[in-house]
């Protein structure tokens, strides 16, 4: 017997736990719901809470809302442009209502504590802050980014205020004087224009990136990536691992240019290597990185160009996307060294990313002594446990809303698989072993 809610004992019995209520985990409950799988989703806080409280005022979407988001469902046109880009408020409020829509089983402000695997017999056994769950099967759709990565270079340094880009809101909540964004993916670029925009002295570590265009010839580079098959690559390049992407949707969407923030009064720094005594040393990477990141930039328009013409397609041409910059003073002459005291630098952003956190699943076999998750395609080692939402859990797509969508339908279908054997077992064994009834 499956349930939903606790019964007079506290405990709840299900087949698949769902841990996380993100949109990996609403994803997870849609496609299991049209398998017949019985499920329970828990979050810990409320639907979509990332979106909410852990992201910057001002985020929008990185992608066109005709393209970010689940198939069955588009974005509410009373609020958003399908060619623009959802605030954070209203990917919530999307989510909120994919997950009514399909009526998934979500139950919030439950976390999930631990997880032991039962003895002699099949599932696990799990600890949550409203009682017990029994479930054969557990899918961790805890998110991508769960912790804040800040280098160990940091410094102690009660005189700068630091801050993770989840913490960060906006530029209010910055003391006076100047800033550091150390990163230059898509968060750190965004955060230092608004910093920039909003009057302060930026200085922006900037490392290896890529920089698609934002559009080309009239599509969006979402549409480029998608026809050029580069949404679904199954791996990295070589030599792309620490490879960021700088994109964004703010004002309106327009491609990332280094060149044009430093002609508009942000100070480029190449990588940051270390921090001594107040004083930030810099690597004498940023030309190079500037330059690779054109290099990208000109091959995707290469790419897009091969596209329109194999293809026939009767797109405008667009020369002016091929004209760069000249390289500002910080690019030619490059700042190696800053002093943050004699540079009125007060705080640092760090825009160096997240890692995973899955402490809950310590009591299992299912990461390894980092604390990464074993997997192929998001099948852990450890038999019933399953992963979701991760960056190239299969393909270059899988820790993106339209991404995830896709994966989450592979392992349900790994699931239905697993059910179906235990049911034959059942049926030739005649016995009730295992509980594998349909809801
Ligand atoms: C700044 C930023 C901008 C992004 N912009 C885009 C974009 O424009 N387009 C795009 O496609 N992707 C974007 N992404 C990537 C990705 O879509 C998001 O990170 C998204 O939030 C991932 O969804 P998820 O469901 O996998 O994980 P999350 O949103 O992280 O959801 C996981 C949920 O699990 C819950 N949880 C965690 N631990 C427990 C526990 N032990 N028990 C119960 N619940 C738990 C959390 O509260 C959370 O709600 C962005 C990411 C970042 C950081």
């Amino acid at each position: 017997m499956t349930t939903t809610t606790p019964d007079s004992s506290g405990k709840t019995v299900t087949d698949t736990l769902i841990v996380g209520g993100g949109q990996a985990g609403i994803a997870m409950s849609e496609h299991l719901g049209k398998l017949g799988v019985p499920h329970l989703v828990l979050e810990r806080s409320r639907i979509a809470e990332r979106w909410r409280s852990e992201r910057w005022d001002s985020l929008v979407a990185n992608g066109p809302a005709w393209h970010d988001r689940f198939p069955g469902m588009e974005f509410d046109k009373g609020r958003t442009d399908p060619e623009g880009f959802a605030s954070k408020e209203n990917v919530a409020a999307y989510f909120e209502k994919y997950a009514q829509k399909i009526e998934a089983p979500i139950r919030t402000g439950v976390e999930v504590k631990n997880v032991e695997r039962n003895v002699g017999r099949l599932g696990y056994t799990i600890d949550t802050s409203e009682g017990i769950v029994e479930a054969n099967r557990i899918v961790a759709a805890t998110g991508p980014f769960q912790r804040p990565a800040i280098p160990p270079i940091a410094p102690k340094d009660d005189a700068l205020y630091q801050m993770h880009t989840s913490d960060y809101r906006n530029p209010d909540q910055l003391p006076e004087g100047g800033v550091l964004v150390v990163g230059a993916g898509s968060s750190g670029v965004q955060i230092a224009e608004e910093l920039q925009r909003a009057g302060k002295q930026v200085y922006l570590s900037v490392g290896a990136h890529d920089r698609p265009p934002r559009s080309y010839r009239n599509r969006d580079f979402c549409w480029w990536l998608g026809v050029l098959g580069e949404w679904d690559a199954e791996t990295i390049k070589p030599g792309m691992e620490h490879v960021t992407i700088a994109v964004s949707g703010a004002h309106g969407g327009k491609t990332v240019d280094f060149r044009a923030l430093a002609h508009e009064g942000v100070t480029l720094v190449g990588l940051t290597e270390s921090f001594d005594n107040g004083v930030v040393r810099f690597k004498p990477d940023l030309a190079d990185n500037i330059r690779r990141g054109d290099e990208n930039y000109l091959s995707q328009l290469d790419a897009a160009d091969d596209y329109i013409a194999r293809n026939g397609l009767d797109l405008p041409e667009e020369p002016d996307a091929r004209t760069i910059l000249p390289d500002p003073e910080c690019v030619k002459d490059p700042i190696l060294e800053l002093d943050l005291e004699k540079a009125g630098v007060k705080t640092i952003v760090w825009a160096t990313g997240f890692s995973v956190d899955y402490s809950w699943l310590k009591n299992v076999d299912a990461c390894d002594e980092n604390g990464k998750p074993k997997h192929h395609r998001g099948v852990s080692s450890e038999p019933g446990i399953y992963f979701l939402g991760l960056p190239w859990l299969s393909h270059r797509g899988s820790s993106f809303i339209w991404g995830v969508w896709h994966d989450a339908k592979y392992l349900a279908d790994q699931i239905a698989k697993q059910r179906k054997y235990l049911e034959y077992h059942n049926a030739v064994q005649g016995v009730a072993e295992f509980e594998t009834e349909s809801e």
